[in-house]
């Protein structure tokens, strides 16, 4: 697979590592990393309208309309910054988003390489996201026990402020996993039945996992 060229999309539940990979891989192939809830998530901070319609559903762990994200990630793929690539996390979230990106994908005549599926049992997860830290500045992300920052509370790449997202919360987390479960892990059938699907074992460790990811992509 050509690296240059690389065009995945993430498909997994929350806590299953999309984000962490997608850093990663992104640094190690040189395409951007297109994670939708970040997008949100700074359109959020940013006040923007599309922020301000978003904001309420992140918080109850609900996904946000269709039309926002469906408008946010066409523009996103459609972009110069996605011209030789791009993995794509958090989207699609449902069968309306995923036959919506076909229908994208057809528009600017690409194809994608792989689907990849972060396998992970949803009893794993919790304490990946509840121990979940974010950086208030620049995003990066911490774990409290797997990946602690130098210094507890401070973002090592910027020296901002940690914290935890609302949706990392208990009460949250469930309402995701009940959402994911309904809207989000039917689409592992429609890309299973489409070719190009990857299933890699995300309850490893980072190295692990990126060492599996990078396999299945065929990168060294
Ligand atoms: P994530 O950072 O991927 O865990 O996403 C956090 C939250 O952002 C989700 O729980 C949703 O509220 C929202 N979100 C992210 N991606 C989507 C999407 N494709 N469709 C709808 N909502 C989304």
């Amino acid at each position: 697979m050509s690296k240059e060229a690389l065009r995945v999309v993430f498909l997994g539940p929350p806590g299953s590592g999309k984000g962490t990979m997608g850093k990663i891989l992104a640094e190690k192939v040189t395409v951007p990393h297109i994670a939708v809830g970040d997008l949100l998530r700074e359109a959020v901070r940013a006040e923007s309208e599309l922020g301000k319609k978003a904001a309420e559903f992140i918080n109850a762990g609900k996904l946000v309309p269709d039309e926002l994200t469906i408008g946010l990630t066409r523009e996103k793929l459609s972009s110069g910054e996605c011209k030789h690539g791009f993995i794509l996390d958090g989207f699609p979230r449902n069968l309306v988003q995923a036959e919506a990106l076909e229908k994208t994908l057809v528009e600017l005549n690409i194809k994608l390489d792989a689907v990849v599926y972060f396998a992970i049992p949803l009893s794993l997860v919790v304490d990946r996201l509840t121990g979940r830290r974010s950086c208030k500045n620049c995003g990066a992300v911490y774990h409290i026990k797997n990946k602690p920052p130098k210094k507890e509370g401070v973002c090592d790449a910027c020296g901002g402020e940690l914290y935890q997202r609302k949706d990392d919360q208990k009460e949250v987390i469930e309402n995701r996993f009940k959402v994911y479960d309904e809207q989000t892990a039917p689409l592992v059938n429609f890309y299973v039945n489409k070719g190009k699907f990857l299933e890699i074992d995300a309850s490893l460790g980072i190295d692990a996992v990126f060492g599996r990811l990078a396999s299945v992509l065929g990168i060294n």
